[in-house]
C-alpha cells in the first residue's frame, strides 16, 4: 500500500469537506476565523494542556496500547518557530516528552547555533506514540493522530514551522516528494479554509544528520535554518 497516497488523499478529502462545511454554515464569503488567533500565551498554554491530556488518553490507532507514554509535545506556547518531527522513540517513550534522546541532543544543539533556547520554540511530532521499533508511521496512525497536531499548530500559531526529514514534510505539505526535493525552500502548510497559510520550511531530520553526518549535510541543515532567522528577522549567529 501506498501510506502517502493514503496519507494525501485523506487529507484532500478533509480539506475539501471542511470548506464546503464552513460555506454552507455561514452563507456568506465573511472570513470564520481571525487571521491571527488572537490568544495569550496563558490561553494557549492551557488549550495545548487540554490536548496534551486527550493525547495522553488516547486509543485511536493501535500504538495507544504500545506506550509507556504518549510524548504531545512541549515549548513555548506563543513560539514564533514550531518544529515537527516524525514520532517519539525509545527516550521520549520513556520520558514523555519529544527529542530527548541522541537526535534530541543534535536538535538542542542546532537551536543553540541558532541563538535560541528550547524554551522560546515548540516541538512537536506528527505521531504522539512510539511506533515499535521505530518503524515508519502508517497512514492509519498518521490520520488518527494528526488532528492533535493540527491544532497545536492552529492555538501557537507560529510564523514558521521546520518540518524534520521526510514524514513530516510529506505529511505537511501533502506531497510524494523527497526531502532532498522539499528543504531549503520556503513551502506552505495549509492550515485551513480562510487561514493564511504557515510558511515551512524542511530540512533534514536531526537521526539521518546522525547517520549520515557529513559536513555537506551539516552545511545544508545550517543553510535552512539561517534562512529561517533571516525572515524571522533575527541575528544569525556566528560560526
Ligand atoms: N525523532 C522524532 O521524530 N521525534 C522525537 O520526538 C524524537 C526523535
Amino acid at each position: 500500500m501506498d501510506i502517502d497516497k493514503v496519507v494525501r488523499q485523506h487529507l484532500e478529502m478533509e480539506q475539501f469537506f471542511s470548506g464546503f462545511t464552513l460555506k454552507g454554515k455561514t452563507g456568506t464569503d465573511e472570513p470564520q476565523q481571525k487571521e491571527d488567533n488572537d490568544m495569550t500565551t496563558a490561553e494557549k498554554a492551557a488549550e495545548l494542556e487540554k490536548i496534551a491530556e486527550e493525547v495522553n488518553q488516547c486509543r485511536k490507532c493501535g500504538l495507544g496500547s504500545l506506550r509507556t507514554n504518549a510524548v504531545p509535545g512541549e515549548g513555548n506556547p506563543s513560539a514564533q518557530i514550531m518544529f515537527v518531527g516524525e514520532g517519539p522513540g525509545a527516550d521520549e517513550d520513556a520520558q514523555g516528552r519529544p527529542f530527548v534522546g541522541r537526535a534530541g541532543q543534535l536538535l538542542d544543539k542546532i537551536i543553540a547555533a541558532c541563538g535560541l533556547e528550547r524554551s522560546d520554540v515548540y516541538i512537536g511530532n506528527i505521531l504522539k506514540c512510539r511506533p515499535p521499533d521505530n518503524r515508519d508511521p502508517r497512514a492509519d496512525e498518521i490520520i488518527s493522530c494528526l488532528p492533535y497536531l493540527q491544532r497545536q499548530i492552529e492555538i501557537i500559531n507560529p510564523e514558521i514551522i521546520v518540518a524534520l526529514g521526510a514524514h513530516a514534510a510529506r505529511t505537511l505539505l501533502n506531497t510524494t516528494k523527497s526531502i532532498g526535493q522539499l528543504r531549503g525552500q520556503f513551502l506552505e502548510y495549509y492550515a485551513g479554509i480562510n487561514r493564511p497559510p504557515v510558511k515551512l520550511m524542511a530540512t533534514y531530520h536531526p537521526a539521518y544528520l546522525l547517520r549520515n553526518y557529513s559536513q555537506e549535510n551539516r552545511r545544508r541543515v545550517w543553510e535552512d535554518m539561517k534562512k529561517v532567522l533571516t525572515e524571522l528577522g533575527l541575528p544569525i549567529p556566528e560560526h
